[in-house]
Order: C-alpha cells, then structure tokens, then sequence
C-alpha cells in the first residue's frame, strides 16, 4: 500500500504546461520526483486556453456559430503544435492526436449547440471550459510516457466528486476520499504515474462541473487531503509567495516559509500565485504545500504549514489594493453595528459578496467597511436596508488606496499598529484610518490614492522584507533531487 509518507501531489499551473518545451520540463520534473516518491500530477489548461473556451462559449450564446470555427482552428493550432513536437513515436502520436482531435470537436459541438440554442446554460460554460485541461492532461502523459515513464491519465470526474454549483463547485470529501482512492491508490501502487485534469469535478449525477477560476490549485490540495499526501507542490512561474508585487517593489523576495493563516490572507487579497481557496482541504490534516517555480526548479520557493516560521519578524509580506473605495457609516459603534449584522444572515452573506476585505475600526462613532469600486453602490444599499440607516449617515471616499499588511497574529500586536502610524507619520503620509477584517493576521491603512505606492514601499522597507531570510527549518528535499 502506498504509504502517507511516499505520496506527492504535484499540481503545475498554465505557463508550466504552455508549450512542448514546458512540458517537456514538466515531465522531466515529474519523472525526478517519481525516483524517490508516488506522485499524482493535477494539471492547468495550456495557458490561455481556459479563457479562450470561456470567450467563445460567450459568444456563442449570441447565435454566432463562427466563435466554434475560429476555437477549433485555434486550439487546433496550439495543442497540434505541442504534440508534434513533443511526440515522435507513431503509434502513440496517432492515439493522441485521435483524442485531441476528439475533444477539439467536443468543444466545437458544445459552442454550436449553444449557438443554436442561443443560450449558454452553466452547465453548459462548465463543459465548454473542461476541454483544456482535458487536452492538457493528455499531452502531459503523453510526455511522461515518450520519457518512458508511465504516465496514464485520469479525468477528475471520476475522482472529484462535487455539489451542483456550477463554476465555482465545492467538493463533497467524503465521497471523494471513496472514489479517489479507489481509482488512484491501485493506479499508484502498479507504479503509474497519473496526470489529472485539474479545475474539474463531476456531481453523484455525473454532472461535469467546474471549481472556478484558477482552481486547479483547490484540485491539488483537494486530492493531497483525501489521498493522505506527505506534500503538495503547486509549480507556478514564479518563485513561491513574494514579499510584495514585484512589479511595485523591485526589492520584493520569495517569502520562504508562511503558515497557512498568512497564506491565506494573502491569497483573500489577491496574491496571484494561490487560488484563495487552495488551503481550506489541507487545514484540518495539516499537510505542507508548496508554491515553486518549475522554470527555475533549483530554487526552493515557498512552504506554507500550519505554523509558518515564528523566527522571522511578523510581518511577511505587504499588499496594496487600488480599486478600492472606503465606505464610513457614521453614528454607529462597532459593537452595535456587528450585533445588527449578527441578526440580520442575510446582510453577511450579501457583505461577503459586495465588501472585499473589511475594515472594522476606527473612531468610536464611526465604521468603515472598504469595497472593489465596482461594488460600492450596492453595498451601500445593502447596507441602509439592512441597518435601516439614513443615507446622509453613510459616506463614500473613492479616492482611498488600501496597503495591508500581513503576518501571524498581527492584527492583536499593539506594536504593529504603532509601528504603521509612525512609519507614515516620518513619511509624511496621511492615515485616513487603519484597521483590520476579521482575520487576526491582517491590519490594513488606508492612504490618499495618490499615496498608495510610497506607503507600500515604506512598509515593505519598515519590516526588512526586502532583506535576506534566514533559510528555512526545513530542508527542501526536491531542490535537492533536482
Ligand atoms: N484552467 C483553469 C483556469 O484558467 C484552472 C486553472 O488554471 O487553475 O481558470
Ligand atoms: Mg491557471
């Protein structure tokens, strides 16, 4: 049997499947792996490909039936291009390129169907938008095996076995610790290798559905829980988890080690390289995951466990959010109004979807809440209905920009605030308020717009993020195999 402290899952991203040659280094890092370990592989769509099926199915849904002409001759195109160039033996070339062909016009099927119909149900987009990484599974076995290693491909809906909510399908584990194992723990032990399709599950009914957006990430992890992994690794293009957006702050580095708390955090504001959703399987059973960059797999990346690394100072990475508006609801206290949304389920969940992060603190009469732009009117309506609040009672201020700041624990730290207010203050930088939402491991500030970039790069220098890390506890044994 195969043992929790043999199996990897490996989960490798869009640009990590992009081409022939990506691949080809993919199955090179997979069959690496597969010296020492068990490893199941959960893969992305070749990059741009999920976007293009979803585009298409879009249009389609308007009655134009060359959208279905236009994707076939470019998905043709791209995953032809690959395969050529990845296969040279011509008996598996030949059964590749009969099952690219075959899900090509799947896809084309679908779009006219929906052309037709002019109508694009859910179920529908969720089938359309599988066919990527149905293609992409595929030709990363196919790889596998030209390296002659046994890749064998599973489809996740026969291992995923999720609720009926179409695009953004939550598993349902139980049912999906019976069937993954069950499929993949024989697989596993003949000593194959299986590529799963990831972002795709399938309902008890057999109902293909789709996890969401980026939710490969959640496939991996969904997998490692149930199969009892000793690890995850999520290979990306970058190198793990960074202190800040690099495109903001040339100093920003690879954060090494975070604890799932901070991670999390980090992905709920939007960090690129984790699906916010990525941890949740994994919190409970307290497996490792990995974020590392397949293009540069010498290099060890980011680790997230439960616990994150206590040496390093608190704070580990810093976000800044544009976009955003502040929406302060004066007259009110924090207790009271916290109490009015605790009666009212139905104002939460529409917070949840209207008001991005939340920040609760501020004067003593007053709240704030921050919202995407996008969303602010509504969740200014929602919240006078729901408050029965007077409209001059509640204002908005869109000229705000939001820097949080994220590490274990912070949000109780009296020193980090202290340390926030007076690094501003030196900078000579407005605070228009600092708070936090209900996660204790982050604290936000609020600064003028205009100020937005040099609060960031004042914070991120405030808390050395951009100097050296002490290396990490752990010692990163795939670097090492590599
Ligand atoms: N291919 C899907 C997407 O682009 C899932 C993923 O890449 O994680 O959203
Ligand atoms: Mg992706």
């Amino acid at each position: 049997m195969i043992k929790r402290e043999k199996l990897r899952v490996m989960k490798f991203g869009g640009t990590s499947v992009g081409d022939a040659e990506c691949i080809r280094r993919t199955a090179e890092i997979i069959a690496c792996a597969a010296m020492q370990r068990s490893v199941v592989t959960v893969v992305s769509a070749m990059c741009g490909v999920t976007d293009r099926l979803i585009q298409v199915a879009k249009r389609s849904a308007t009655g134009e039936t060359s959208a279905a002409t236009e994707l076939v001759a470019a998905l043709r195109q791209s995953h032809f291009a690959t395969l050529d160039s990845l296969i040279s033996d011509s008996r598996s070339y030949s059964r590749l390129a009969a099952e690219t062909e075959r899900l090509i016009n799947e896809a084309s099927r679908l779009c006219l169907e929906t052309a037709r119909a002019r109508k694009l149900t859910p179920r529908m987009l969720d089938a359309i938008a599988s066919i990527g990484e149905r293609l992409s599974a595929r030709l990363v076995a196919g790889a596998l095996c030209a390296l002659k290693q046994p890749g064998v491909v599973v489809d996740a809906t026969e291992l995923i076995v999720t609720n009926e909510l179409h695009a953004a399908a939550e598993p349902l584990m139980e049912h999906t610790r019976e069937r993954a194992r069950a499929r993949l723990l024989p697989l596993l032990n003949d000593g194959a290798l299986p590529v799963v399709t990831g972002f795709i599950g399938a309902t008890t009914g057999s109902v293909l559905t789709t996890l969401g957006r980026g939710g490969s990430d959640y496939s991996a992890t969904i997998l490692g829980a149930v199969l009892d992994a000793e690890e995850i690794i999520l290979w990306t293009d970058v190198d793990g988890i960074l202190t800040a957006d690099p495109r903001l702050i040339s100093e920003a580095r690879t954060q090494p080690r975070l604890s799932y708390g901070e991670a999390h955090d980090l992905a709920s504001f939007g960090a690129k390289s984790l699906h916010p959703k990525t941890l949740r399987p994994v919190m409970e059973v307290g497996i490792p995951v990995h974020i590392r960059n397949s293009f540069a797999a010498e290099s060890p990346g980011t680790i997230i466990t439960p616990g994150g690394d206590a040496r390093e100072s608190r704070v580990k990475a810093v976000v800044a959010l544009s976009e955003v508006c502040l929406i302060a609801v004066s007259g009110e206290r924090i207790n009271d109004l916290q109490d009015k949304m605790g009666k009212s389920a139905g104002l939460i969940s529409g917070l949840r979807a209207s008001f991005q992060p939340l920040v609760k603190l501020s004067t003593d009469c007053e709240v704030c809440f921050i919202t995407n732009k996008t969303s602010a009117r509504r969740a200014v309506k929602s919240l006078r209905h729901a408050l029965a609040l007077q409209m001059e009672r509640i204002t908005i201020n869109w000229n705000i920009g939001v820097v949080a700041v994220i590490g274990d624990g912070v949000r109780d730290a009296p020193e980090i605030a202290a340390r926030l207010r007076l690094v501003l203050e030196s900078e000579g930088i407005k605070l228009i308020t600092i708070g936090h939402g209900a996660s204790k491991n982050n604290i936000s500030v609020v600064v003028e717009a205009e100020e937005l970039r040099r609060t960031l790069v004042a914070l991120h220098r405030e808390f050395k993020l951009g100097q050296h890390a002490p290396a990490p506890h752990v010692q990163l044994t795939v670097a090492a195999e590599l």
